[in-house]
């Protein structure tokens, strides 16, 4: 499709994009295709934020890389509304329905539109913890998902003349005028100057933000590590211009961050993708299994935080070992090699293990579950990845790595529309003013499914950047 700015139409000045991750990316590519000049902001010195570090994948429902005729939109909306909660479904239900109908029935358009218009691999599917198929789509090659996503987006939109980017440039107010959104404050190298412009709010959640907006909606929190940058969020600068707030106590532990043994007290861990859970990997405790490894995310980290933390100040967490087999490990190897070369993950074996008699025995147990033997998993697993270990000795191959519970993503933020207008105590859009990404909320409820956050992405990035671009006077041209 082409499309163009309306000749006459008042296009001088830019839509500006606050925040430069996948959603400010995916906003801005189709504020570019319709001939929209964009000026991005971004207060770090590179583009890409947290989403340049996801490792799992984004989901797609159907796609052509996904096993034929096994999934569905309905299949993947009610996976996600059972992972939001009941509870919280209860409130605002039709605003969560209306934005997680678009979510899922828009994803299968998200994977091709990346796959085919902008020349990414997706063609590895995985099935990840709390969802009912395999759906979590990722490339074939060494480059994890969310930076082969970012890295290309990047690359074409820094080739059109139509995109300035500021890095370095940290947004501290939305300027309103008679109701309308219609500018922002920057600081840069300790100058304070205004660009003009509707804007497009791109700038992720708070969960590396420990002392600021997670010590205030989760107190509890505090002291536990987490996957994100260590930078406050930025959502307050909505709520300056009337925007309204939405579950910021719903705060997305990931069980799984690596404990790095050389710095093991360290506050931000790098994150064992979910995928080595997917591909057939165990979690043990002193030699045993405790939960299905493919329960929540939620339910995970609840039941290892139950249990009392090594107090290693200033960091809280939990000793967690993830094991592989050697075909759990030739299914992910990209990953875990990776892992290896960082010191987080080694290939030893069962001997080695911590409670290697216990671990032996569990080891046996759940290759008996996976072979189908008559066992089922008394824990509730019941798809295993690519593990097959049959009959293992204590000389038998892992690859194994110490985990704990890290927070990882906040699932509250913004109000916003299935349109991506941010919407005030009236529940009216507030003219001039898109959001997309993590910075919002509504969809994911008490616990986010792995691989719908770079989704949400796609979908309401492009849509914000869709709706400015008309708000801007531009039409679709094809
Ligand atoms: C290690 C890790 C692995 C993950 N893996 C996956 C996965 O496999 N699948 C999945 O779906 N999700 C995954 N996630 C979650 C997902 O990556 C993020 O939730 C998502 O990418 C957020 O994208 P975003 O564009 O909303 O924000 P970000 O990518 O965080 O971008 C926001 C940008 O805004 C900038 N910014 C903030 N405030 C301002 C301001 N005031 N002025 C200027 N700039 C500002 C920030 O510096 C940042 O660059 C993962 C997250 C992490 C940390």
């Amino acid at each position: 499709m082409s499309s163009r700015i309306h000749p006459g139409s008042p296009s001088s000045c830019p839509v500006i994009v606050v925040g430069f991750g996948l959603a400010g990316l995916s906003a801005s590519c189709e504020l570019v295709v319709r001939g929209v000049p964009v000026h991005i902001l971004e207060r770090q010195q590179k583009p890409g934020g947290n989403s340049i570090k996801a490792s799992s994948g984004i989901n797609g429902v159907p796609t052509r890389f996904q096993a034929q005729g096994s999934d569905t939109v309905s299949a993947f909306y009610n996976d996600t509304v059972d992972s939001a909660g009941v509870n919280l479904m209860k409130m605002e239900t039709e605003t969560r329905k209306k934005l997680i109908s678009s979510l899922t029935e828009s994803s299968s358009e998200a994977i091709n539109w990346l796959v085919d218009e902008q020349g990414i691999d997706l063609t590895r599917v995985a099935q990840l913890g709390g969802h009912s198929h395999a759906r979590t789509h990722r490339g074939a090659g060494l480059t994890p998902p969310g930076a082969s996503i970012v890295l290309k987006l990047l690359k074409q939109l820094q080739a059109s003349p139509l995109v300035t980017l500021e890095t370095d440039t940290t947004v501290t107010k939305i300027l309103k005028t008679n109701a309308v959104v219609v500018g922002v404050e920057v600081s840069h190298a300790g100058e304070t100057r205004k660009i003009e412009g509707p804007v497009i709010f791109t700038a992720g959640g708070f969960a590396g933000d420990s002392s600021g907006l997670l010590a205030r909606y989760r107190p509890d929190l505090a002291g536990l590590p987490s996957t994100n940058e260590a930078l406050p969020g930025s959502v307050d600068l909505l709520v300056n211009v009337s925007a309204q707030l939405l579950d910021m106590e719903q705060v997305q532990v990931h069980p799984t961050g690596f404990v790095d043994p050389k710095e093991p007290a360290k506050p931000t861990k790098f994150l064992a993708a979910e995928a080595l859970r997917g591909e057939g990997g165990i979690l043990l405790r002193h030699g045993k299994r405790f939960i299905n490894e493919l329960a929540t995310r939620k339910e995970i980290s609840d039941e290892i935080m139950a249990l009392p933390a090594e107090d290693l100040q200033p960091t809280k967490q939990w000793d967690i070992l993830l094991v592989l087999d050697e075909a759990a490990y030739q299914a992910t190897k990209t990953h875990v090699d990776f892992y290896m070369w960082k010191g987080l993950m080694r290939k030893t074996s069962i001997f080695e293990l911590e409670n290697s008699d216990v671990a032996l025995e569990t080891i046996k147990k759940y290759g008996a579950v996976v072979q189908g033997k008559g066992v089922s998993d008394p824990l509730g697993r019941s798809t295993f990845g690519n593990w097959n270990l049959e009959n293992p000795t204590f000389e038998s191959a892992v690859y194994v790595g110490t985990v704990t519970p890290v927070v990882h993503y906040t699932m509250g933020g913004v109000i916003f529309s299935p349109k991506a207008e941010v919407l005030d105590s009236g529940a009216s859009p507030i003219k001039g003013l898109w959001a997309a990404g993590e910075t919002t909320s509504g969809i994911h409820g008490e616990n986010r499914l792995g691989g719908s956050s770079l989704l949400e992405c796609v979908v309401f990035g492009r849509i914000a950047g869709q709706n400015a671009a008309t708000f801007m006077g531009a039409h679709d041209g094809a």
